[in-house]
């Protein structure tokens, strides 16, 4: 039983507008677990209106004042680390031990980076006779996706926060809980009243409400390429800030050279974890003509192990859609080699782990992002066809490139077009700036980069 229902609103707990509500689901079991109200634009507009009220006081704050407050909610939400993971593989399903080492730390880690960051940015620069002041850009609106839930909510506040922005929050329909203990923990933390604000509710209702509405200075969205475009079409007619996160089909590229058995299992590791749902994930490998049977064996053999420790995945539809791909993969005539549309149980959205070789750079399999836990591999002729494959696609959000050196690596990376790529494994950095190429999106996340997307300059002449 939760502390606390309704919207976080200037400062405190109210109740919704209306009456609707959401049910939220444990994927795993299929029960329902919990009930959330469901925002209307009339609460989006108190949450706006308190946003609004909030902003001069809250942009007048010392930076290093706000990277305390932000220090706080980041201990605050360590201190939850338990209710936190508990509550993600509740409502998505993740396996514990992942929702504590991901979906509860990340955000921690991100939240501690823009505590310091709020403190040591310069956000006064020279230029000649000008002093450059970088001011918040004013009201945010957050929408999020269910897929990281709590790090996509710290990815979007702690930097708007950090920068002097005041929020509004509408986080998805599948996983509201976490945003609820978000809620929680930004009161507990001392943020002032109205600098956050909460609206659960469907993206159709309460989440086009807050991307229409006029008190909103920038739309920061994370979630599908569809709903991306339209809240950028909405966004671009009323001149507003948007920074989009959208889609991949990220490649992981494995050079001759690279040591073989290692690029294939951390690849299909990156791709199986979460479900297969990571917008990053390296869904495309690329393989050598010389070295293709042989690292399809090895992926083969690591998907299979998967099969014991997979999550479900979020919702039916979700599952539904994967298996469509599936489906698609092998009707346009990829050799499946594990898994397959099958339910792999009775109860929950379970798909298993799904290897396709014999992947043509045109199969829809290799086009469209599946979202769930399904590699292609590809064979390339080499580096040129490497590179075109690696590039021929509308995304351009992560990648990998393995090789025996690493100069080898990069020399292909640099050429990759493509927001960030790990270089023979590299680990990934909450402090790099996380964004896309292409259809991938429209701005970047996280560290410094992160933050200047809520800010704007002001120029005075001396
Ligand atoms: P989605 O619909 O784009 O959801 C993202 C967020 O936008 C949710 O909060 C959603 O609310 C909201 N939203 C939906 N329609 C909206 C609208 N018209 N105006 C404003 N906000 C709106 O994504 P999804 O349906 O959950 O997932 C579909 C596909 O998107 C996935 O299969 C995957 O390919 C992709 N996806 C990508 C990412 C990523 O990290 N890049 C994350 C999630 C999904 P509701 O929760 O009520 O829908
Ligand atoms: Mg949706």
């Amino acid at each position: 039983m939760k502390a606390h229902d309704g919207m976080y609103i200037d400062g405190a707990w109210r109740p919704a507008a209306g009456t609707d509500t959401i049910e939220v689901v444990n994927p795993a079991d299929e029960q329902v677990i919990d009930r959330v109200p469901a925002g209307t634009a009339e609460d989006v507009d108190a949450a706006v209106r308190a946003a609004r009220a909030a902003l001069p006081g809250w942009a007048a704050t010392a930076p290093a004042e706000r990277g305390t407050v932000i220090g706080a909610l980041r201990d605050a939400l360590a201190a939850r680390r338990e209710e936190i993971a508990e509550t993600v593989t509740a409502e998505l399903g993740s396996p514990l031990p992942f929702s504590r080492k991901v979906h509860a730390d990340l955000p921690v880690a991100v939240a501690g980076s823009y505590a310091e960051l709020a403190a040591t940015y310069a956000f006064e620069e020279k230029v000649g006779n000008s002093t450059v002041h970088l001011e918040p850009i004013g009201v945010v609106g957050a929408i999020t996706p269910w897929n990281y839930p709590l790090h996509q909510i710290v990815a979007k506040v702690a930097p708007a926060l950090a920068a002097g922005c005041t929020v509004v929050l509408k986080p998805a329909e599948d996983t509201p809980l976490v945003a609820q203990l978000f809620a929680e923990a930004v009161d507990e933390a001392g943020v002032p009243a109205g600098v956050f604000n909460l609206v659960t509710g469907l993206g159709t209702v309460a989440g086009q409400a807050l991307a229409a509405h006029d008190g909103v200075d920038l739309v920061s969205f994370t979630g599908s390429t569809a709903v991306g475009r339209s809240i950028g079409a909405t966004a671009g007619v009323a001149l507003k800030k948007v920074a989009l996160e959208l889609g991949g089909k990220s490649a992981n590229v494995i050079l001759p050279s690279a040591d073989l058995a290692k690029a294939v299992n951390v690849g299909v590791a990156n791709v199986m974890s979460n479900s297969g749902q990571t917008c990053s994930a390296w869904t495309r490998m690329l393989v050598h003509t010389s070295q293709y049977e042989q690292a399809v064996e090895l992926a083969a053999e690591a998907a299979a192990k998967y099969g014991e420790r997979i999550g479900p995945l979020v919702n039916a539809k979700q599952r539904q859609r994967v298996r469509s791909y599936i489906e698609k993969g092998v009707a346009e005539g990829a050799r499946l080699v594990v898994g397959g549309p099958e339910s792999p149980r009775e109860q929950g959205y379970f798909v298993s782990p799904t290897v396709f070789a014999d992947v043509t750079p045109g199969m829809t399999i290799a086009q469209e992002e599946i979202f769930g836990p399904v590699l292609s591999i590809l064979r390339y002729e080499d580096e040129a066809d490497a590179l075109r494959i690696a590039n021929g696609t509308v995304y351009g959000l992560a990648g990998a490139v393995w090789a025996g050196e690493e100069a080898e690596a990069v020399a292909f990376a640099r050429r990759m077009d493509t927001g960030q790529v790990d270089i023979n494994g590299g680990r990934f950095n909450p402090q790099a700036p996380f964004g896309g190429y292409k259809q991938s999106g429209v701005g970047r996340e996280l560290g410094a980069h992160g933050l200047a997307e809520y800010l704007q300059t002001k120029s005075l002449q001396f």
